[in-house]
């Protein structure tokens, strides 16, 4: 097979455009990720002819939607959409509305007063009648869409809290001007109150400073400003769950991960998520969605994955949320998958409390062969992996990826979205079960659109080598890298008996993050990519060397504020290996920065030592996760990961200010309206891509308001 047609577009369908709003109905959806089997490609191909009608083509669509603050709003395709079956359009649909309903869920996981601040705002948004074109009300606007952006009142990568560049007293005026029956007021509650009550949590830079706090030697819970834990100090969870564990126990469930943790009259408890719990009231609308997927999943395993989703809503036990992952990790035959539920850990500083969020979608069959094919030859990566054999997996189980098209995003993936997914998270089902993972090609189709021209590439990149290398492989090997991440890098290697990734506290996420970017850049490189098909030639890899020590050593830095120290994981991964490779191959000369006409640039001088260190480093970085090894594994990321090179970062910034891009970017959704025949049956489901970002905030806070203020 040639790399050919790995490069090809696929056709894109068409996309029917409708208005639409939809009632709050209920649904859940269910996770799921598709590897997908001939079956369903027959199934696509026997209704192809609908296809080419209205899917607006890449160069017609209009990426852009909205910018503000240091954000860039998108939209994103769904090519593929109108092909699908009514069945499992109809399918799509209520998973969709099931996705929609947890929105307030994770605002008040955030922060207790998110759901208070979003809905006050919303409300001077929608009913203030003084000057709506004054500098003040303008600013206000830009909050509110921030707060959107976020998911409450902190900034989505950073979790610093937001600055507001509006008065206190400006607030106040324009609270108390519009009807109090419009306002989020508790019982008894007063405008003024109300307005008491939240100008500390908008305008006191001191309260609530951070969502997630990572900073090292300090109480983590107590300083970070999320909604996980209340009256309980670090050392108190961190004993509560430790008592939980027995290390015999071979399958332990993720303790912890779908509750609060408050001290109620001196003792610990847990206020679980579920139907009649925590959240009771949005968890059971997305219940009832759930139960009208169920009806019409694609096969009984499909149904069987629903149904289970559903009884751990309802029963909020952990052993069933188990055997849920598992059943949705094998079910690898529907072409519809989606993830609901408390999924990832990184809203809290501890890793034990998930966040809500939610992903439907659909395989994308051409690009998922690129995916067949890594995970075919998995244990061939293993084996040749650059670590020690005693971490290697003898047998690599169930590694399967797909490549899918996003049918919507919800909770924690909206407005800002993960490129690529892998669970389940535990451990244990992934060793004996194996994992998803996937790349949602639609999403980087949009931002590739997006930055078309947008004068970064000219600013940044070295020469014109670089730039027609990125031009011409760019994509490719970028998707290609996220693939080799979330397939293999992810799923490979093996702990030590006795380990737990936990051992790495703090520093685990960083160094997962590592080890998976570190296994797709090496096998990037290597000669098996061309014998797979997978890339072209000897050369392509290169656009991705460059751009990702580019991104890790200068670049990145864009979405840093001056003086401040790398957070986020996987930006501290990214600076983890640039650093080390940039200081390692230093004598070797390997990757340099180069200053020309008074600016900084990346310049790599030797590609091959350049992937030769890649292997080092991620021999050095497994042997710290299989053997627990805290010590090094902060050592490591200390060293390299947090700290920034202040002027060079002051550069950089420069340099990205006069190009007036946005560093970070979220997304809207498209609406999708069921067709419903006068009998009341769906006969179809259309999608609309008109929706701008207010309208739609607007729209969903209006429809999906499951939850009371506070919780
Ligand atoms: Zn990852």
């Amino acid at each position: 097979m040639t790399g050919n047609h790995i490069q090809k577009k696929r056709q894109k369908s068409c996309i029917l455009i409708l208005g639409s709003w939809l009632l709050a109905l209920n649904f859940k959806q269910m996770k799921q990720i598709i590897l997908v089997t001939m079956t369903s490609i027959l199934l696509l191909s026997s209704c192809n002819q609908e296809k080419k009608a209205a899917t607006p083509s890449i160069e017609n669509f209009k990426y852009t939607v909205d910018q503000f603050a240091d954000i860039e709003i998108l939209r994103y395709r769904v090519p593929g959409f109108e092909s699908l079956s009514l069945q499992q359009k109809e399918l799509i649909y209520y998973l969709t509305e099931a996705a929609l309903l947890g929105r307030d869920i994770l605002y008040d996981q955030n922060n207790k007063h998110n759901l208070a601040v979003r809905r006050t705002l919303e409300a001077v948004y929608v009913n203030y009648r003084g000057d709506r074109h004054s500098e003040e009300f303008a600013h206000l606007i830009t909050y509110l869409k921030q707060v959107w952006m976020g998911n409450g009142i902190h900034h989505h990568y950073s979790t610093d809290k937001f600055t507001p560049h509006f008065s206190a007293a400006f607030f106040a005026q324009t609270v108390k001007s519009i009807d109090a029956s419009k306002l989020p007021l508790l019982e008894g509650e007063t405008a003024d109150a109300l307005i008491a009550k939240l100008t500390p949590v908008i305008f006191n830079p001191d309260l609530y400073a951070k969502r997630v706090n990572q900073a090292d030697e300090v109480d983590l819970i107590a300083s970070s400003a999320n909604n996980y834990y209340e009256g309980v100090t670090q050392a108190e969870a961190e004993d509560f769950y430790n008592a939980m564990k027995d290390p015999k126990d071979k399958t332990p469930v993720s303790y912890g991960l779908n509750s609060k943790l408050v001290k109620e009259n001196n003792r610990l408890i847990e206020k679980t998520y579920k139907v009649g719990g925590m959240y009771g009231a949005a968890i059971e609308k997305i219940v009832f969605c759930l139960e009208k997927a169920a009806t019409l999943a694609e096969n009984e395993a499909q149904a069987a994955v629903i149904r289970s989703l559903i009884d751990f809503y309802r029963s909020g036990d952990l052993r069933t949320y188990d055997e849920y992952s598992i059943k949705w990790v094998e079910d690898l035959a529907s072409t519809v998958d989606f993830v609901n539920g408390f999924t990832e850990t990184y809203g809290d500083a501890l890793g034990i409390k998930a966040s809500w969020e939610s992903v439907v979608n659909f395989k994308d069959i051409e690009a998922t062969k690129r995916t067949e094919i890594i995970s075919a030859n998995a244990q061939w990566f293993e084996d040749n992996a650059p670590v020690d054999r005693k971490y290697k997996k003898e047998s690599v189980t169930g590694v399967s990826a797909k490549v899918i098209t996003a049918a919507i995003i919800a909770g924690d993936c909206y407005p800002a979205t993960p490129i690529g997914i892998n669970l389940p998270n535990a451990n244990w089902i992934r060793a004996a079960h194996g994992s998803k993972s996937v790349t949602i090609e639609n999403f980087t189709e949009a931002y590739d659109q997006a930055s078309l021209g947008n004068g970064f590439s000219e600013e940044f990149i070295w020469s014109d080598t670089e730039r027609e290398l990125s031009k011409k492989y760019g994509s490719l090997t970028n998707n290609l890298h996220t693939d080799l991440h979330e397939c293999l890098g992810h799923g490979s290697g093996k702990l030590l008996p006795g380990v737990s990734k936990d051992d790495l506290k703090a520093y685990a996420s960083t160094i997962e993050e590592t080890r998976a970017d570190l296994f797709g850049l090496y096998y990037i490189a290597d000669p098996k990519m061309m014998e797979l098909g997978l890339l072209p030639n000897a050369e392509a890899f290169k656009a991705e060397y460059y751009k990702f020590m580019m991104n890790g050593l200068m670049t990145q830095l864009t979405r840093i504020k001056e003086g401040k120290d790398i957070e986020e994981s996987h930006m501290r991964n990214r600076q983890l290996i640039a650093r080390w490779v940039y200081e390692n191959g230093a004598n070797d000369n390997v990757v340099e920065l180069k200053a020309k006409d008074g600016k900084t640039y990346v310049v790599i001088n030797d590609y091959r030592k350049l992937r030769e260190l890649f292997g080092k480093l991620l021999f050095e970085i497994q042997h710290i996760t299989s053997t627990g090894d805290l010590k090094a594994a902060r050592e490591m990321v200390e060293k390299y990961a947090v700290k920034v090179d202040q002027k060079l970062h002051r550069e950089v910034l420069e340099r990205y200010a006069l190009l007036n891009l946005a560093p970070y970017r979220g997304f809207v959704n498209p609406v999708y309206t069921p067709v419903v025949d006068k009998n009341g049956k769906i006969t179809g489901v259309n999608i609309s891509y008109k929706e701008n970002y207010v309208e739609q905030h607007l729209r969903y806070s209006k429809d999906y308001a499951t939850l009371p203020v506070y919780n």
